[in-house]
């Protein structure tokens, strides 16, 4: 131990101080590590027997090009993922480019002109907004006809199932289920939530297409949406499926019509599944597969460490330590500006490239408020990779997620908690 005191002093300026309140926290919570563990271990196995029943061999880690046809590295991709979400059909591509363009794709493949889009869950995630049509863009599903309605969670976060009811008519073709709660502080919906949800929809209307936004939820539990009754569920391997391994991509699993529509949305009506070279990606996808559930066990990890530890600072945390996940999110509440950013300043100096960048707030597009972000990723914008980003406004929130390694996210909180302790914004 007294080595590590030394090269933590030496090598990152951690006070002792800083290490022994750390230390003596992620004491206190191994409890909730070891459940961790035990779903991270489930889910290994997961992923392996879906591989195993595919026959994954090297023949399909070659790439092809041009139009790619007959990529049975490809196909076999997307039927591993299909039998890791119990689902009839994957499409999974390099050619997504992010989790929103994956659900873009999964919402213009099966809404038509006419059709009805309900969120029954409250406003989806920023970036959908000027996708559906909420926030006027270019392009955006109500220029083609779609029309979108969104029934609120109630203010204890519970489902509006009087107005879900109401909103649900003839038109009604497909309700989209946000499971994080992206940077809101809405509670993020556990797996069995969505299944109460879906339930209550299919009853109400049965041939609804339930779709879910599964952003930061793959792996955190050991069912997924589509092991309860979604007929589509939607994310980005940037996330938490690309195990950090992935340098691009996203995918779509579910029923198999509806899994074509996106494909033929995506490519071309006529061509579908049946072409998109896989340029050379296939390795890097199934290995990061292979690796995501370990990956996401350390993210939780690393959600769970602050969570305590700014919980015993007297910050409120969303969600509480030792509450039952969702996701990979962790919201902190930090109450001054000057806490938000001495802290994302030290997570990104506890990161494996870009330790000597110092992230300050600026002036994002489509944000109403400057928005600092920390990351010190492999891949840019992956936010499976430690990461924090918080817009400047109260209650000062920051959301923190992501992390490879649990030794990474360990050291990565260290420096950000001898960030803020340093400034003297925290009392040891
Ligand atoms: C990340 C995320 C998305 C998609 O974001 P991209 O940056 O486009 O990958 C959509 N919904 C939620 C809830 C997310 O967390």
């Amino acid at each position: 131990m007294e080595s590590l005191y030394n090269f933590l002093k030496d090598d990152f300026q951690i006070d002792k101080k800083v290490l022994d309140f750390a230390l003596e926290t992620e004491k206190e919570i191994k409890g909730t590590f070891d459940q961790i563990d035990k779903n991270s271990e489930y889910n290994q196995y997961k992923v392996i027997s879906a591989m195993q029943k595919n026959k994954l061999s090297d023949v399909h880690f070659s790439a092809t090009t041009g139009y790619g046809y007959n990529d049975i590295g490809r196909d076999t991709l997307e039927k591993v993922y299909a039998d890791v979400f119990h689902a009839e059909a994957g499409l999974v591509r390099p050619q997504i480019i992010s989790g929103t363009h994956a659900l873009t794709v999964a919402l213009a493949g099966n809404l038509r002109p006419g059709d009805e889009l309900l969120s029954p869950v409250g406003i989806p995630y920023d970036t959908l907004q000027g996708v559906i049509g909420i926030r006027p863009e270019r392009g955006s599903l109500a220029e083609y006809g779609v029309v979108y309605r969104q029934v609120d969670l109630l203010p204890d976060g519970s489902f509006d199932y009087e107005n879900i009811k109401k909103a649900i008519n003839e038109k009604t073709k497909l309700v989209t289920i946000q499971r994080s709660k992206g940077y809101s502080t809405r509670p993020s919906l556990t797996v069995d939530r969505i299944k109460e949800l879906i339930s209550f929809v299919k009853s109400v209307k049965k041939d609804v297409i339930c779709m879910v936004d599964n952003c930061y939820g793959e792996f955190v539990d050991i069912i997924e949406p589509t092991d309860v009754g979604a007929d589509l569920a939607v994310g980005s391997l940037i996330k938490n499926p690309g195990g950090g391994l992935a340098p691009v991509g996203g995918y779509i699993v579910g029923k198999e019509e509806y899994v074509d529509n996106a494909a033929y949305r995506l490519t071309a009506p006529g061509l579908g599944k049946e072409v998109g070279p896989s340029l050379g990606v296939m390795p890097a996808l199934f290995q990061g597969l292979f690796l995501a559930p370990s990956v996401v066990a350390a993210s939780l990890k690393c959600a769970e460490f602050n969570a305590k530890l700014f919980e015993k600072l007297g910050f409120k945390c969303i969600p509480a330590s030792g509450e039952k996940r969702a996701d990979i999110v962790q919201a902190i509440n930090m109450n001054t500006a000057e806490n938000v950013i001495a802290y994302c300043q030290g997570i990104q100096k506890g990161s494996p490239v870009d330790s000597f960048v110092t992230p300050v707030p600026w002036d994002m597009p489509g944000y109403d408020c400057p928005v600092i972000m920390a990351a010190g990723a492999f891949v840019q914008g992956s936010s499976i990779e430690l990461s924090a980003d918080a817009p400047i406004k109260p209650p000062y929130t920051v959301f923190m997620q992501g992390g490879l390694t649990w030794q990474h996210a360990k050291l990565g909180t260290l420096t950000a908690l001898q960030s803020m302790y340093k400034k003297g914004l925290i009392k040891l």
